[in-house]
């Protein structure tokens, strides 16, 4: 029954031919002397660890676990150690990629620095536009270098597409058209019914709302 499995399996296959590969590298006569023959069987095992990190990605894990010694699990089909931190991300050329999950904040203690208090702090370039996820705790920080303040728990999403950047927080969308030009004065804010009909008239901006007023979204036109 097992034996059928495993040729049902060709990763497991495959794994089990790399893993006997390592096995017989790694206790080859050449290594029992230093020399180029040595040096050269080192580096073909480096390689081949290298191939074992990379077909354990596509294992589910879903075979059994097996006891390593020191109260360590292993994965029965390709030997990764359970709960052991993965350096790589496997994703499919096409179809949906999914990378971590929608984390929020984990804590509702204050946490002394930002750093501390971060759950997750990732980024990603895809195809051009850049993705970044800021998770954060409560925490206290300095505000102009000397007020200290408890900043609430957030999750911090911003994205980069050439010079625009879209921030989204719980409580705040923010679009940025341009960068601020170093030591530029910070651009001035208001609501749009602060401002006099001819300042709007020069704002290519678009307020949507539904049947019943409510505001839904805005559309900025891009000069060209
Ligand atoms: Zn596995």
């Amino acid at each position: 029954m097992a034996s059928e499995k495993n040729f049902a399996n060709p990763l497991r296959r495959n794994l089990q031919r790399l893993l006997r590969s390592m096995d017989y590298v790694s206790r080859h006569p050449v290594l029992r002397r230093d020399g180029a023959a040595a040096r050269q069987m080192v580096e073909v095992y480096q390689h081949l660890g290298l191939a074992w990190e990379f077909l354990a990605l596509q294992c589910r894990h879903d075979g059994g676990w097996r006891r390593v010694g020191e109260g360590k699990l292993a994965c029965k089909i390709c030997g990764s150690i359970r709960g052991m931190k993965e350096h790589w991300l496997l994703l499919p050329r096409t179809g949906p990629k999914i990378v971590g999950r929608q984390s929020r904040p984990t804590s509702k203690r204050t946490f002394a620095s930002r750093k501390a208090a971060t759950v997750v702090n990732d980024s990603i370039n895809f195809h051009g536009v850049k993705l970044n996820v800021e998770v954060l705790n409560p925490h206290r920080s300095r505000l102009f270098r000397r007020l200290d303040i408890t900043v609430a728990p957030d999750r911090l999403v911003k994205l980069q597409e050439g010079a625009v950047e879209c921030s989204l927080s719980t409580h705040r969308v923010d679009l940025r058209l341009e960068p601020r030009k170093p030591k530029e004065r910070p651009p001035y804010s208001a609501f749009a019914s602060e401002l006099p009909r001819k300042m709007l008239k020069r704002f290519p901006i678009m307020v949507n709302y539904d049947q019943r007023g409510r505001f839904v979204g805005l559309t900025i036109l891009k000069s060209l």
